[in-house]
Parts: C-alpha cells; sequence; structure tokens
C-alpha cells in the first residue's frame, strides 16, 4: 500500500517543492494545502472587501457555497483553480502573502476545507505539505515529518522562489511577512502551527534541497 505522508513546517522551509518531488519518486500524489488557504485569501480580496478595503469574514463566510477549489494537472503539475480559474500565479503575490493567515485562523475556514483535504488521502499515497497535517487533517498520516530553518535562510530561499516565477520582492519585506505569517500561525486557537509528538523534525539550514529530501526518503523507504 502506498503511504500517507505529512510534511509540516514553518514557512519557506521548502515543504512543497521537496514534498513535490517526492511524490513523483514514489507514484503518489502531492497536495500542497496552502495553496487552498491562499485561493480562499485571494477570492477574499476580489469580492470580500468592505468600504475601507478590509476583507469582510462575514461575506466570505456567507460565500463559501460558490467557491470552488480544484486541483487539475498542467504539464505534469498540479495547478489551483478557483471557480474554474488558474489562480497558481495570483496566489502568490504579496497582497495575498500578507492577509492568507488571517484568513486561515478563521475556525469558518479550516472547516470549509478540512473534507477537502481528507477526501484526498482517503485512498492512501498522498503526501499533504501545510502547517496542521500530522496534527488535525492525518493525524494517522504513515509518517510525518517538520519542517524547520533559520529565519534568514528562509527569507532568501522565498525570494528567489518569487523571482523564479516571475515577481519581484523586496527582502525586508519577504522576510517581515515570512516572521508574521509565523506568529499568527503559531499562536492562532485552531490547529495551530506545531510539530506532532510523532513527527521527524528536521533542521534544513545548512542541507540542500536534495539533502532533504533524501533524508525524509531514508525514513520512508527503510
Ligand atoms: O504553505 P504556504 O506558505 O503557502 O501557506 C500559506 C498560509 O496558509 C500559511 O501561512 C498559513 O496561514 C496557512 N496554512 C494553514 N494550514 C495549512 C497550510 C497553510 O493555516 N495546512
Amino acid at each position: 500500500k502506498k503511504p500517507v505522508i505529512a510534511i509540516d513546517g514553518y514557512s519557506s522551509t521548502g515543504k512543497s517543492s521537496i514534498s513535490k518531488i517526492i511524490a513523483e519518486k514514489l507514484g503518489i500524489v502531492h497536495l500542497d494545502t496552502g495553496a487552498l488557504y491562499r485561493g480562499i485569501t485571494w477570492f477574499a480580496l476580489q469580492n470580500c472587501v468592505d468600504d475601507n478595503g478590509n476583507i469582510d469574514l462575514q461575506e466570505l463566510f456567507k460565500s463559501f457555497h460558490i467557491i470552488k477549489l480544484e486541483f487539475k494537472k498542467v504539464e505534469d503539475e498540479l495547478v489551483l483553480y478557483l471557480n474554474h480559474i488558474n489562480v497558481s500565479k495570483e496566489i502568490r503575490t504579496a497582497e495575498v502573502s500578507n492577509n492568507v493567515s488571517l484568513i486561515a485562523k478563521q475556525k469558518e475556514v479550516r472547516d470549509f476545507l478540512l473534507e477537502t483535504q481528507r477526501s484526498i488521502a482517503r485512498n492512501g499515497g498522498v503526501i499533504m505539505d501545510g502547517r496542521d497535517i500530522g496534527t488535525v487533517v492525518l493525524p494517522d498520516a504513515d509518517f510525518k515529518f517538520f519542517l524547520t530553518a533559520s529565519i534568514d535562510e528562509r527569507t532568501k530561499r522565498r525570494y528567489n522562489e518569487l523571482l523564479a516565477m516571475g515577481i519581484e520582492s523586496d527582502e525586508a519585506e519577504v522576510k517581515e511577512n515570512l516572521i508574521a505569517r509565523d506568529k499568527i500561525d503559531s499562536e492562532r486557537e485552531i490547529a495551530p502551527l506545531k510539530q506532532a509528538e510523532d513527527a521527524i523534525l528536521i533542521d534544513n539550514t545548512k542541507m540542500t534541497k536534495s539533502q532533504t529530501i533524501d533524508a525524509i526518503l531514508l525514513q520512508i523507504t527503510k
């Protein structure tokens, strides 16, 4: 039977890109759960903003029934579609990054996305990355990992990742956003970002991406 793997950790520790490669190697599905929270945030910024330009949460909660989030395979990659529109680039903008943790701390939002995530793991053969996968979404996962790295290393990675997507950013702003998100994500009441008791901790500050992948695969195949 193919494994169910949970990867959690701080922002920009490489969770998604590492999970994607492991999924390819093991022939399993990869789900980047952060994209779902980003998708909801993008929707809210487009459709649920009050006169002062702030997100109107009640308006968002009332709109859940018209939000359709799907992952579709495009050139071997799962990309996020929101109401049939490919939003994979939009969800990486600074505007979304600056608002996503405030959206993700809402119970209504987490409840709305929980079943979508669990249903994907029901048939096994999945690697899911996020903040609460090992603790809440898939507590019975076969393998759990928790990734961390220094804030400066993570800032560098996120900056380069954005650049590779053609998005120009400011390093100081990127750092500030990572710190702010990690703080909100760790301190929230529902499903806070934390290492599951049975998760294996990997600090990859001084590790390359492929070293992190090898460390994970070693545990899975041993
Ligand atoms: O993984 P990524 O950095 O794209 O996630 C964006 C945000 O989505 C996180 O900062 C967090 O607020 C939220 N998130 C979450 N639970 C998850 C995945 C992401 O709360 N499982």
